[in-house]
């Protein structure tokens, strides 16, 4: 017997398809794959560019700034290698999409951005996903939430021409920070810092493309 219920759903399908792509770009950590699998990228990408939202690519939102590449998302998720009871601060609200992803691996997650746009429509989003443990704020990230610092994790999705010092100053001992590196119309480097009782650890992760960390709070 053949009927609807024999049929490819294509939500199922491209979700099957989402997460194969994230998987063989190198995503392999099982509770980031969990994560990602619950949070849909289509409600962080509006407009003309929703169709290409299950792509692995970088597409633009509002103010100029871009949602990041999916695996891009996960490879730094698993860099950063949060635990469950860890507070995370990401600096580059943007679409939301990735403190949606981080909010299912620690405990809460402080996400600010300097355009007051971007945090009110990531705000929705996290409403209606019923992610209650995300405080999303307009604030100049390169100097970091002094208020509620220290972190465990610091996650940077934007790049800065050296890991800001107040970042760094914000760092429990013991924590990591992700971070992409270099000019800001270049490549840069995914670096990861790890900061001990001795001082910091750098290690080099990957090349990859981000808009630049702009100090100051944008006009929108
Ligand atoms: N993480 C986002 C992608 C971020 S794009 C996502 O998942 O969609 C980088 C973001 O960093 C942009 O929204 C930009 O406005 C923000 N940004 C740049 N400089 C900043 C700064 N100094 N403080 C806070 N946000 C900043």
């Amino acid at each position: 017997m053949s009927g609807p219920d024999d049929e490819t759903d294509p939500a199922a399908e491209r979700k099957m398809r989402f997460m194969f792509q994230l998987r063989s770009r190198g995503v392999t950590d099982p509770r980031v794959l969990e994560a990602m699998e619950r949070i849909d990228r289509g409600l962080f990408v509006r407009g003309q560019f929703s169709d290409r939202a299950y792509d692995d690519t970088p597409l633009p939102i509002p103010c100029g700034q871009t949602i990041s590449q999916p695996s891009v998302v996960g490879l730094m998720s698993q860099a950063l290698n949060p635990g469950p009871r860890d507070t995370v601060l990401e600096i580059g609200t943007g679409s939301g999409y990735q403190a949606a992803v981080l909010s299912g691996l620690c405990r809460r997650v402080y996400t600010v951005d300097r355009h007051r746009r971007l945090v009110q429509e990531a705000e929705a989003i996290f409403r209606q996903l019923d992610l209650h443990n995300i405080t999303a704020q307009v604030a100049d990230g390169s100097r970091g939430l002094p208020d509620q610092a220290p972190f465990d994790r610091i996650l940077v999705t934007a790049a800065a021409e050296d890991p800001p010092g107040p970042l760094l100053a914000q760092l429990k001992i013991g924590g990591i920070m992700v971070v992409p590196v270099g000019q800001s119309d270049a490549v840069q480097t995914l670096i990861r810092v790890t900061r001990s009782e001795a001082g910091f650890d750098y290690d080099e992760l990957r090349q990859v493309r981000f808009v630049p960390l702009v100090e100051g709070l944008g006009q929108t």
